[in-house]
């Protein structure tokens, strides 16, 4: 397991510093003392991030962290569950999704909306993690569940 941990931490760190970029930087930012998020000075326990030259501190970074590794264990889990795919309850999905939504306001992140029809995805709609290709990179978002799976139908 002494491999995998930071293999995997890793993996996080470089989407991290992909998903969360690219910021516009104040001085003091640029200047690598203070937090990319929340602009407090990051201390000696900040975290570099790679794609940009900017720090984070450790409370804002592990925010992001636990954001991103719960979208994943969500996404995976709905790609292999045929309740999920099927519109079906899930209560894994269900919890999976309940598990992230806590992390997306530490995480500075604003409220789900739906990545097809743009429209708030409430918490009692069914819904899934979508990832999105954007302009300059993909973006990890969500889609109504309603939403999502009539467009793979019809891909
Ligand atoms: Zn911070
Ligand atoms: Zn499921
Ligand atoms: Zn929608």
């Amino acid at each position: 397991m002494t491999v995998l941990v930071p293999k995997e931490s890793q993996r996080l760190h470089r989407l991290i510093s992909f998903y969360e970029g690219p910021w516009r930087l104040t001085g003091e930012q640029g200047a690598d003392a203070a937090c990319v998020w929340c602009g407090r000075l990051s201390g000696p326990d900040g975290v570099d991030l790679d794609s940009i030259s900017g720090r984070s501190c450790s409370a804002c970074y592990l925010a992001r962290i636990l954001w991103l590794i719960t979208w994943y264990d969500w996404h995976q889990h709905v790609l292999g569950c045929t309740p999920c795919q099927q519109r079906r309850t899930c209560y894994v999905g269900r919890g999976r999704r309940v598990r992230h939504e806590l992390t997306i306001m530490p995480a500075g992140k604003r409220p789900p909306f739906c990545e097809s029809c743009h429209c708030p995805v409430e918490a009692d709609e069914p819904a899934m993690p979508v990832r999105w290709e954007g302009d300059s990179h993909d973006r990890l978002g969500y889609g109504h569940r309603r939403c999502v799976t009539r467009r793979a139908v019809s891909r």
